[in-house]
């Protein structure tokens, strides 16, 4: 999910940037069990369950799954990314 447009300035003439802020959720891979209990509670079906949980794409950052897994391997993690204006 978008969360801020920060304009930035580069060195290089004539280039201007946007840094995008972006949150998403991470699972932490030295504590999923794979036990899958996080699958059907996401109402995106964002989550797969083969050995060791993954997000898609679908996720819209509710954080439902954060309080169900056991384990806390679940976390939401903010990214940066820059793009070309
Ligand atoms: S509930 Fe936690 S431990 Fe279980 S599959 Fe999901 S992320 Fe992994
Ligand atoms: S944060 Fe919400 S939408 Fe994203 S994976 Fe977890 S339950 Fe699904």
């Amino acid at each position: 999910m978008l969360i801020a447009l920060i304009p930035s300035k580069r060195g290089d003439e004539g280039f201007f940037g946007l840094r995008i802020a972006q949150e998403m959720i991470e699972v932490i891979e030295g504590l999923c069990t794979g036990c899958a209990m996080c699958v059907p509670v996401c109402p995106e079906e964002a989550i797969s369950c083969f050995g060791f949980a993954q997000v898609n794409d679908r996720c819209t950052e509710c954080l439902i799954c954060l309080e169900f897994c056991p384990l806390g391997a679940l976390e939401k993690k903010k990214v940066q990314r820059e793009g070309h204006g």
